[in-house]
């Protein structure tokens, strides 16, 4: 067996080795707690901003008005969504369904193209805990080595201090998270009063923000990197979302390998990658990036700032832990349109395109005639009677006054709307309501032809809706007959 070959033997062994257990787990099964070292670096740099400006934006949301309306209000007690200016009933959850599969596949074009920069950059996970509950942890308990030498250390009264001050901020932080959460279903000024007000006068909202703040308390000061790890379905996912020419984060093993600590020896052959091991303490779910692209890399890119560092230090170029394609880092030619890639891209323009234009397009007033259920006529005494209803709703921040005015056109009889005996009504809706008005068609029997229509107008200020539906009845009656539907 040749050198070549014993070396990737040891190398794929090394690699089952690896796959045999989680990243995050100990031989004996046990959990490590994983102590990231700090890293500092342009894409740490980028990676902060993005973090402070989507915290901002998320906390800024319930408080901003569009058109009288909250910018984002899920009012769940009323059944209604209000969404950068429009609102939604359960009658337009289709429009809803094309927003949101859209961006489904949006995230998977994303995915397929530049990898888990969602998971890098804007899961909310990643956001919080790398944006504040570390921060907090690093400014009580320092740096990784002093976090370490603490966990091991036994109890004392600066190690008591610290923890009590960390983990006090944390419920702080957990619990301001949680009102803002809570805020997106009660809205702002609800929300405020509550808190003035005891747990008893709102107790499902009470029982909400304690149940999420403790749930992210658990979650940012323990569970941490287990959640993308063994929970988020996105990241088991990653294995069919990506293939070859996806933007991963990966080590140049063609550039770095063979590694090597200190000086080669006289005749030895060494890669750029010097063991130094910087990019395996700086990871979030304790990986070795070496190892090739693992599905527990949650592309924080930590690693790479952590290795440019190093190469800068070294005078070497930049690289050997970079944003590449697992093709590029092989060395071969790079390709980004590939038919997944159109796919995704036309399935969530066109999901996305619609949504939008029904958004765009939609009126703050609707109005539609159904028959009422039932026997689609009646034929009585003298008449042939057929009733309907109108669907009058108002999705405006304001009432409405709605007249209705019903008419017949290719048939004798009468029409009546609402309770009274006219055919014209006018009454005013509240804002983000709806009502029913039933019109009553009384069709003479003696000359009734089919093909005659009921119309009703619906006028609302300027705006006029115009509704028409069939008068249904037998082709021909006559008092001899028997009537379909005769009561
Ligand atoms: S940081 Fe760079 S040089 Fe250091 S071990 Fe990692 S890949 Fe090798
Ligand atoms: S391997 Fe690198 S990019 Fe992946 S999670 Fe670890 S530090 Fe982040």
């Amino acid at each position: 067996m040749s050198e070549n070959s014993v070396e990737s033997v040891e190398k794929v062994k090394v690699r089952l080795a690896i796959y045999d257990r989680a990243s995050s787990l100990r031989k004996d099964g046990n959990r490590p707690f994983i102590h990231p070292a700090d890293v500092s670096g342009r894409f740490t740099t980028l990676r902060r901003v993005v973090f402070y400006v989507l915290i901002a934006v998320w906390a800024a949301l319930p408080w901003i008005r569009i058109q009288g309306r909250p910018a984002v209000f899920l009012d769940v007690e009323a059944r209604r969504f209000f969404l950068f200016g429009g609102s939604f009933d359960a009658t337009s959850f289709w429009l809803v369904w094309f927003l949101l599969t859209g961006v489904l596949f949006s995230l998977l074009l994303t995915t397929t193209t530049l990898g888990r920069v969602w998971c890098g950059y804007a899961c909310p996970q990643t956001v919080f805990l790398e944006g504040v509950f570390r921060r907090i942890e690093r400014l009580f308990e320092g740096n990784r080595n002093e976090r370490i030498a603490r966990d091991q250390a036994p109890m004392s009264w600066s190690k008591a201090l610290r923890r009590t001050g960390k983990h006090a901020t944390y419920i702080v932080s957990a619990l301001f998270v949680s009102h803002v959460f809570v805020a997106y279903f009660v809205s702002i000024p609800s929300l405020m009063q509550m808190m003035t007000r005891s747990p008893a006068e709102h107790p499902y909202a009470f029982v909400w923000c304690f149940a999420v703040g403790a749930i992210l308390y658990g979650n940012f000061a323990w569970f941490r990197e287990q959640l993308c790890l063994i929970v988020c379905p996105y990241g088991r996912l990653q294995s069919v979302l990506l293939d070859d020419d996806s933007a991963v984060i990966g080590y140049d093993e063609k550039r770095g390998e063979p590694r090597g600590k200190g000086k080669a020896k006289p005749g030895e052959t060494r890669g750029d990658c010097v063991d130094c091991n910087r990019c395996v303490v700086v990871c979030p779910t304790g990986i070795d990036i070496r190892n090739g692209l693992q599905v527990d890399c949650v592309a924080c890119a930590q690693c790479i700032d952590a290795c440019d560092d190093v190469m800068d230090r070294l005078h070497k170029p930049r690289g050997l832990v970079r944003y590449d394609s697992l093709r590029g880092l092989r060395g071969e030619a790079k390709r980004f349109w590939r038919p997944r890639v159109f796919f995704y891209g036309i399935a969530g323009v066109v999901l996305v395109g619609t949504a939008g234009f029904f958004l765009t397009t939609r009126n703050d007033v609707e109005a539609r005639i159904l028959r009422l259920r039932g026997m689609p006529y009646v034929v009585e005494e003298t008449t042939i009677r057929n009733a309907f209803e109108v669907h009058l709703v108002n999705d405006g921040d304001r009432a409405r006054t709605f007249e209705v005015e019903a008419t017949l056109q290719g048939v004798e009889g009468t029409v009546t709307t609402g309770d009274g005996d006219d055919a014209v009504e006018t009454f005013e809706v509240p804002p983000w309501t709806d009502r029913r008005l039933t019109v009553v068609v009384r069709a003479a029997r003696d000359s009734f032809r089919t093909g005659g229509v009921v119309h009703v107008d619906v006028a609302v200020g300027r705006e006029t809706r115009e509704l028409q539906a069939p008068v249904l009845g037998p082709a021909r009656t006559s008092r001899a007959q028997t009537p379909p539907g005769d009561g």
